[in-house]
């Protein structure tokens, strides 16, 4: 049975996607009064089940403050001033507050979301959820519309722009010609096999540990929820490690002092993640703008997928703020290439930082000589440190 009716509705900005992105840019266009109409593939239980992103950075705070939906990250969230870095049983950490003055703050990505969902909600602001076969028509155009399936139905929405926040997976980076569009990829060697589990962290701050058995990372998202990973093969599955595995491998992987006070528990969640540096340039295509991981995807050392996917939150909204409040498009017709500037700099800092704490296959005996050689001048230099520091808590915007 093919679709029965098709219903149209009219906005000023379609979002195709739900996640992060999405819910974002729509609470700041509608603190300005600018209406959107959010579409999402899956059911919100769905959205809110995805154990992701934990680490948040001060522009990211500050756009959540900006749409009204951070009393609960700040009520709720850890500041953190630094982290440690580990190789075998050295460990040092770098302080983000002596060198920045700014910390970056520990809250979870799904709680994130359930905010701006529940901000969302409390104005009344459409969302469809479990729209299927999506489609964008007329985007180099002066109208654009998105049309899809919900409940065996056609429905079109009719708008002046669409933003593309449906991730890596999603229609809208598919939707530029591909003699239009360019992308750029780094598969890495490895995943990360990450558990959750309802104990109190190792330490109050991230440890990201480089050990000959391959890269380890002790994070959290409370007092009394743990998130750790550890490097692993591509062609591992969950399945293939039992808790007591992953604990006992963890626990070679950090300083014995660390792994001496661990305290280990049943997973409540267990995945396996690939790392990938991905890049689509332009990253607007006539009214369509591509925004987070539909246009770019980083390696998740040092904690920039969400992050970067908030910078390009901040470059959009100002952009259609501006053009809806004094009919200037400067914004938006620099929107890819301010974007861009920083998606790159975020870019080479994930990269650097994936490769100088994880075991290569093909490394050479100098290739470790490099890293270790780096580990201790990031240790002991302290302007190596606020490099370092500078780029964690997140560039400005
Ligand atoms: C397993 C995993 C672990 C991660 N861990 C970290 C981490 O530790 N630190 C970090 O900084 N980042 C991490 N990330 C990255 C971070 O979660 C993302 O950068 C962030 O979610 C990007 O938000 P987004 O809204 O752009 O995309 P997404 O969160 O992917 O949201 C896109 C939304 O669009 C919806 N969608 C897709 N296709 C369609 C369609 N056709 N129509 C309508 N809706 C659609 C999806 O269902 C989804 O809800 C992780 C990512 C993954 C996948």
């Amino acid at each position: 049975m093919g679709p029965v009716e098709e219903c149209c509705v009219k906005t000023q900005v379609a979002i195709i996607g739900g996640g992060p992105s999405g819910l974002l840019l729509a609470q700041l266009l509608q603190t300005r009064g600018i209406d959107s109409v959010v579409l999402e593939r899956k059911t919100k239980a769905h959205v809110l089940s995805r154990i992701r992103a934990g680490v948040l950075e001060r522009g990211l705070v500050g756009l959540l403050e900006e749409a009204g939906c951070a009393d609960r990250l700040h009520a709720e969230g850890f500041t953190h001033d630094g982290t440690l870095l580990s190789y075998g049983d050295e460990m040092f950490r770098v302080d983000f507050a002596a060198h920045t003055g700014t910390p970056v703050v520990v809250y979870g990505q799904t709680e994130v979301t359930r905010d701006l969902y529940a901000a969302r909600e409390a104005s009344g602001g459409p969302i469809a959820f479990e729209v299927e076969d999506v489609r964008i028509e007329g985007a180099d155009g002066p109208t654009p519309s998105v049309i899809y399936s919900q409940g065996g139905q056609m429905r079109r929405v009719d708008c002046d722009f669409i933003a593309g926040c449906d991730g890596f997976h999603g229609v809208s980076r598919q939707a530029i010609p591909l003699d239009q569009r360019q992308e750029y990829e780094k598969v890495y060697p490895f995943g990360w096999l990450g558990i959750l589990s309802e104990t109190p962290p190792v330490n109050d701050e991230l440890i990201y540990a480089n050990s000959e058995r391959g890269f380890a990372l002790c994070s959290m998202r409370n007092a009394n929820l743990s998130r750790y990973y550890i490097q692993c093969s591509l062609s591992d599955s969950p399945e293939d490690w039992t808790d007591e595995g992953f604990w006992e491998e963890l626990k070679r992987r950090i300083p014995a002092d660390q792994a001496a006070k661990l305290v280990t528990g049943p997973s409540i969640e267990k995945s396996i993640a690939p790392l990938r540096s991905f890049v689509c340039a332009p990253m607007r295509w006539g009214r369509l703008f591509l925004c987070g991981d539909a246009a770019h995807i980083v390696p998740p050392t040092g904690a920039k997928g969400l992050n970067t996917a908030a910078s390009d939150v901040h470059y959009l909204h100002r952009a259609l703020t501006r053009f809806y409040e004094t009919g200037e498009s400067d914004g938006i017709e620099s929107y890819s290439t301010d974007a861009l500037a920083r998606v790159w700099k975020t870019q080479r800092f994930s990269w650097w930082f994936s490769s100088l704490m994880h075991r290569y296959p093909d490394q050479s005996a100098f290739d470790l000589h490099m890293q270790v050689a780096e580990l201790e001048h990031l240790r002991s230099n302290q302007a190596a440190q606020k490099a370092m520091a500078e780029n964690y808590v997140g560039l400005p915007y």
